[in-house]
């Protein structure tokens, strides 16, 4: 009998989270003040994120432990399953093997409570009543939501103005878990306002909700800010995705040559790939793991090395990253979670070190792979998650020109129940290509203000 999925037992979740800063080669670069251009220490966060996750942000510890109450919550739906894609292979025709971590079967039916409910919770023991955070393609905001219903705190969105129009169902889901969510920019905050003065029909970008959420944190005491991605912390926290994997991975007998997630700000790429990474770098290995983005968003595969702000009205730090500029409005794509200008500083230093690999799709391209998927094995994946498809189609073509056996592992890190519209529009042939040009990517980056430190 061929197994088609590995699954764990509740008492084989992993119990600490993987801090890969541990073991990298080339430590990241620190934040700067954008002021004086001095680096600057974690205590520039305090006013908006608990003092926990503050030394989670820098620590040098290889393994964080895992609160007892957050693991109660995780076994709501962890350890979550991983499959063979045994009919996706056959329509490929490809020698390689196909797996999939499938992180759709959490509440909010993402890989983001991941790090929701570790937020909460850290923010909770300081003392903290209310959390405001932006969202994208409402992902995040319904993690949250979730995770703060579950601690009984509140919690306030501000969802990009095009997604707040486009999926209607999130913003219900975020207002039944008892969250308000407004759409960005809005009228409430001074970054919103200066929005609207310039472009009243602006679609919002994550840039700007994130300034808008760290505004309305910085007021309150009570209030803090949480980021679904692109931290250290967050990032750190998704790598109980990664060591479930390689439990299963050993129990099917296989490990893979390539891994492959779609990237926004990191946090799900890293979740998979860092406990491997860990193996290429302790033990040897030549795990290949590549970061699947939007071509019309490609800060991995066409942007700079560089400082830049994580916000587009520039409220942050200076970080190191691969950024297309912060002011940056990407195409309105469907994938909502990838339109974000810039990318997690330690991954950004990974790719720059060649320890991870990038691969870029368009939309149309993303959502032909998403429907093969969904026709042969079943699940609808989310948008963004069709891009680390994409990839893995390509990864499968090759092996099957080469007549190479390689084992492919992708992350199914969302599914795709409330983005029908966006696979409607791709029945209807309204998806577009969104190309962007060397010139357009230029403009943005010339725009910047900021030396070229890196
Ligand atoms: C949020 C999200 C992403 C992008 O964010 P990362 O931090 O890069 O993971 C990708 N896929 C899904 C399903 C998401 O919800």
């Amino acid at each position: 009998m061929k197994q088609k999925k590995i699954v764990l037992n509740e008492d084989q979740m992993p119990t600490h989270y993987y801090n890969i800063v541990a073991d990298m080669p080339n430590k990241p670069l620190p934040p700067l003040n954008p002021e004086t251009m001095d680096p600057i220490g974690p205590e520039a966060l305090s006013g908006i994120f608990p003092m926990e996750l503050i030394q989670q942000e820098v620590t040098t510890e290889r393994y964080v432990e895992i609160p007892e109450e957050v693991r109660d919550i995780y076994r709501k739906w962890r350890p979550t399953p991983m499959y063979r894609a045994y009919e996706l292979e056959k329509a490929l025709d490809t020698p390689a093997k196909i797996y999939y971590k499938y992180e759709g079967v959490s509440p909010s039916g993402s890989h983001k409570p991941n790090t929701a409910v570790a937020q909460a919770y850290y923010n909770k023991q300081a003392g903290i009543k209310k959390i405001t955070t932006e969202t994208g393609a409402g992902q995040w905001g319904s993690a949250l939501s979730f995770a703060c219903s579950q601690f009984g705190m509140e919690c306030e969105v501000y969802m990009v103005g095009l997604s707040y129009h486009h999926k209607p169902y999130r913003k219900i889901m975020m207002n039944t878990y008892g969250a308000d969510v407004y759409a960005s920019p809005s009228n409430r905050t001074n970054a919103g306002r200066k929005v609207l003065a310039e472009n009243p029909d602006s679609p919002g970008s994550l840039g700007i909700a994130i300034s808008e959420a760290i505004e309305m944190a910085t007021k309150d005491e009570k209030t803090n800010y949480a980021l679904g991605s692109v931290l250290n912390h967050v990032l750190m926290h998704q790598t109980i995705i990664g060591e479930e994997s390689i439990k299963q991975m050993e129990i099917a007998g296989d490990m893979p040559d390539v891994i492959v997630g779609p990237f926004g700000g990191g946090s799900n790429f890293a979740g998979i790939s860092f406990p491997f990474i860990r193996k290429n770098i302790t033990e040897g290995t030549n795990i290949r793991c590549i970061a699947s983005e939007p071509s019309s968003c490609p800060k991995l595969t066409r942007g700079q090395f560089r400082y830049d702000f994580g916000d587009t009205a520039g409220t942050t730090p200076l970080l190191p990253m691969y950024t297309l500029g912060h002011e940056f409005i990407p195409a309105p794509v469907h994938a909502g979670g990838l339109r974000y200008h810039g990318a997690g500083v330690v991954v950004s230093q990974l790719l720059k070190d060649k320890l991870i690999e990038a691969a870029a799709h368009d939309q149309v391209e993303a959502f032909e792979a998403g429907v093969l998927f969904a026709k042969t094995e079943g699940i609808l994946p989310a948008p963004e998650t069709n891009h680390a498809i994409a990839t893995a189609i390509r990864e499968a073509n090759r092996c099957k020109e080469e007549g190479k056996s390689e084992t492919i592992l992708i992350h199914l890190c969302g599914h795709g129940y409330f983005d029908l519209k966006a696979y409607e529009d791709f029945h209807a042939g309204k998806l577009t290509r969104h190309e962007i040009t060397e010139e357009e990517i230029k403009a943005s980056l010339d725009k910047l203000n900021i030396p070229e430190l890196v």
